[in-house]
């Protein structure tokens, strides 16, 4: 079985290795010297001067909007995963959807002016597939409206924008560390802020509010990174350059194999930016064609991911206008295969089936 992606596992002992040193302390959570190593070793990996690590890629999108204290509309964008319009909702917050650019596939900055509203209070967007928003103009909006900007950029492990992290661009960046991300601790993910005392907001809100054990900053929650996920981040990290040189490899292979074909469309990527090899989307020309070439995958046991499928405007929980670029791109984009440990071989045989169906 072929799947969109695989998880990075490093050798065992590597894990078991450092896995021993929370034994010996036996701490499991609550800040122990793993957590606190891989923070350190991850600000220096990023090149940024903040990050709290936390279980996932979810609660750090909650918990920016909670510490921002968010109120009434938030703009954001359909063509993301389910999380960064579930966290709004679940924030007692109302997402205000915004259409995407049909190439680079975030949200398009030159709608959102038009559904600023006197309840607008933030820009929630995410970084789609890697390839960050037009940065530079949202920071001009959000600075003109009095808006605060929240980037969902849990698939941005990496990711550079003008020479720098692109985690350090927004009032909270959030990443993911989940088993299907390029970086993994199992579950987990983080935030990234700039700004010292929003951090400290953030950091409480993160541990029920705790402001030492016996004081309470706020109102709390726990989104904890326990010393276990810490461990498999610094097994993880090491191989960085190995993941990233073999997943540039299969990225160049499709590329190669799709760059003139003019049934199939490319993610574009943006201009000033150091890519991470995250994803590689495919659009077809309609749903039919994707639905086909779909099934063949699935026929030779390949499982290939609708990411993102549906577009977010028709969740059930929500109320938009027609989105129709997003819907569009929804109904016929494609995540291939890309992992460490594809081989040759398979990826001849994907690209193969593909160019059977829509021939
Ligand atoms: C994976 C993902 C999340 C959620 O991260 P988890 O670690 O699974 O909670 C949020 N937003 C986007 C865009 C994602 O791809």
């Amino acid at each position: 079985m072929i799947n969109v992606t695989k998880t990075f596992l490093p050798p065992l002992e590597e894990y078991q290795t450092i896995l021993k040193r929370a034994w010996d302390t036996g701490w499991m959570t609550n800040r122990g010297v793993l957590v606190k190593e891989l923070e350190t070793q991850l600000k220096s990996y990023l090149g940024v001067s903040h990050i709290i690590a936390m279980t996932n890629g979810t609660l750090p999108l909650q918990i920016a909007i909670k510490a921002l204290n968010l109120k009434g509309e938030i703009i954001t964008t359909p063509f993301s995963y389910v999380a960064t319009t579930s966290s709004i909702v679940w924030e007692g917050c109302t997402p205000v959807f915004v259409d995407i650019h049909p190439e680079y596939l975030t949200i398009d900055e030159t709608k959102i002016e038009a559904a600023i509203t006197p309840n607008t209070s933030a820009i929630l967007a995410t970084h789609v597939f890697g390839n960050p928003c037009a940065i530079d103009a949202i920071e001009l909006i959000a600075k003109k409206h009095n808006l605060k900007v929240i980037y969902d950029a849990a698939h941005c492990f990496g990711v550079t924008y003008k020479g720098q992290s692109v985690f350090n661009y927004g009032d909270v960046s959030t990443c993911s560390f989940h088993s299907t991300k390029l970086f993994h601790t199992g579950e987990g993910g983080a935030l990234f802020c700039n700004d010292e005392d929003l951090l400290n907001a953030l950091f409480y809100h993160h541990n029920f509010g705790h402001d030492g054990p016996l004081d309470f900053h706020g109102l709390g929650i726990n989104a904890k990174i326990s010393e276990l996920q810490g461990a498999m981040g610094l097994a993880v990290l090491p191989y960085m350059k190995t993941i990233l040189d073999a997943r540039k490899k299969v990225v160049d292979y499709y590329l190669e194999a799709f760059i003139n074909n003019y049934q199939i469309q490319l993610l574009k990527l943006r201009a000033d930016i150091h890519w991470n090899y995250s994803y590689f989307p495919v659009m077809f020309k309609n749903e039919t064609i994707l639905l086909k070439v779909e099934q063949a995958l699935k026929n030779n046991q390949i499982n290939a991911r609708r990411y993102f499928y549906p577009s977010l405007n028709t969740l059930p929980y929500v109320t938009s206008k027609d989105m129709k670029v997003s819907q569009s791109v929804a109904s016929r984009i494609l995540c291939l295969p890309l992992y460490v440990g594809l081989s040759k071989t398979d990826l001849k045989r994907i690209v193969q089936l593909i160019m059977d169906q829509i021939l």
